[in-house]
């Protein structure tokens, strides 16, 4: 789950890492109000989820109210990217002396969190690992041995820091390593963190992905479930308590475990498609289930053509085949299905499909994943 940056610092200040006070408003009067309370001068941010606001007109700074409301009045409502902004964050002005980049990921190959750090920061970290890569230092840390503030200031001198601010930055990243950790974040990205010219470190944008999959220790995740971004597709799937992730292609996914649906995302991508979401449905595919998955992949407009991908392991291919032959009696479909059964119980769930009475224009089978994809594709052209 993704942050905005409001609440990306609220996290932080748990960790306490420095971080502006401020307030939410939703209107230009609430605005106001907010930038009375933070004093003038103030800064007014779109809190949208998507970088690169401040280039798209997203953040002002004002030193009145008449400045307040004219740039509150321009950033509400305003559309970043296809965000439309619905409230703003706003608080004190900061001055600047240097602004740095940081940020602590997790890097799955090297098995190892990641720490990539910057002199170069305010920009966006694409820009400069393009332009100077050599301004990015990367650090691998090990996570059982952790982060000492040592090798936290070595990564510091490494990124030529500036010597005022070496020991600011480095405690700042101990801090921001352990809110990664303790704070289960698949993310954690100061950019830009600044030097004030007193010789503060203080970060001046948020941004946190927060690990699902940690949820359960996180009772306090729940507020931010409740200004939580989803399209339509994936407040379905929640509700249905599906592992949906909406893409932008036009072949629906149905697989058995998150791995064999990733690589029906890359098979479907292989033969030339684009898959319109990632769908696990697990171990017990019955016609409840798959129901709810092609429900939900039926209310995605963009989808032309729908690819199950069941390779039968605990799961029996014919209680699958009874379970699609099921659902398709209880949603009325807008595309066709191909599905490949493989595995435990596979010929008589094939045999369940072939018999069911449907027209083969609309659920059909293939033995291989591959001539499966080529067809869902085809007819995703097609249709
Ligand atoms: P982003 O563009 O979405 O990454 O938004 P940021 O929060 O990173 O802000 C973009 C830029 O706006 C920063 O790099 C700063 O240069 C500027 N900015 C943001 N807040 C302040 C502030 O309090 N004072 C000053 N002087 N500049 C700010
Ligand atoms: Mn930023």
């Amino acid at each position: 789950m993704d942050l905005f940056e409001y609440q990306g610092k609220q996290y932080f200040a748990r960790y306490d890492i420095a971080v502006s006070a401020g307030g939410v408003a939703l209107t230009v009067d609430e605005v106001v109000k907010q930038a009375e309370l933070a004093q003038y001068p103030v800064v007014i941010k779109a809190q949208v989820q998507v970088g690169g606001r401040g280039k798209a007109g997203g953040i002002k700074l004002a030193n009145n109210a008449d400045e307040v409301r004219t740039h509150a009045g321009n950033i509400l409502g305003m559309d970043i990217k296809g965000h439309v902004v619905k409230r703003v964050w706003v608080e004190h002005a900061s001055d600047i002396a240097e602004e740095y980049y940081a940020s602590f990921t997790l890097d799955r190959s090297a098995k190892r969190h990641l720490l990539m750090l910057s002199a170069q920061g305010g920009v966006e970290i694409e820009q400069v690992a393009v332009t100077d890569p050599t301004a990015i230092v990367k650090l691998y840390v090990n996570p059982i041995e952790g982060l000492s503030l040592e090798t936290a200031r070595r990564a510091v001198v490494d990124a030529q820091i500036s010597q005022k601010a070496i020991d600011g930055v480095a405690a700042m990243l101990v801090k921001l390593y352990e809110c990664f950790t303790k704070g289960d974040c698949d993310l954690a990205e100061i950019n830009p963190l600044i030097l004030k010219p007193n010789g503060e470190v203080h970060a001046l944008d948020a941004k946190v992905t927060l690990d699902d999959n940690a949820a359960f220790r996180h009772p306090e995740w729940d507020e931010y479930r409740a200004t939580e971004e989803l399209d339509e597709r994936e407040k379905l799937a929640r509700e249905k308590n599906l592992q949906y992730i909406g893409l932008d292609g036009t072949v629906g996914i149905i697989a058995n475990g998150a791995g064999l649906a990733m690589s029906t995302l890359d098979v479907v991508n292989q033969v030339g498609g684009k898959a319109a979401n990632f769908l696990d449905i697990g171990g017990g595919a019955n016609a409840e289930l798959m129901t709810a998955a092609l429900e939900v992949i039926n209310s995605d407009t963009k989808v032309k053509s729908i690819f199950i991908n069941i390779f039968g392991g605990i799961t029996r291919g014919d209680e699958v085949a009874k379970g699609i032959v099921e659902a398709m009696k209880r949603v009325k479909l807008r595309a066709p299905i191909v599905i490949r059964l493989d595995g435990t119980n596979a010929i008589e769930g094939r045999a369940i499909i072939a018999n069911a009475g449907i027209d083969e224009s609309q659920l059909m089978s293939r033995s291989t994943m591959l001539e499966a994809a080529r067809v869902a594709v085809d007819l995703a052209g097609k249709n």
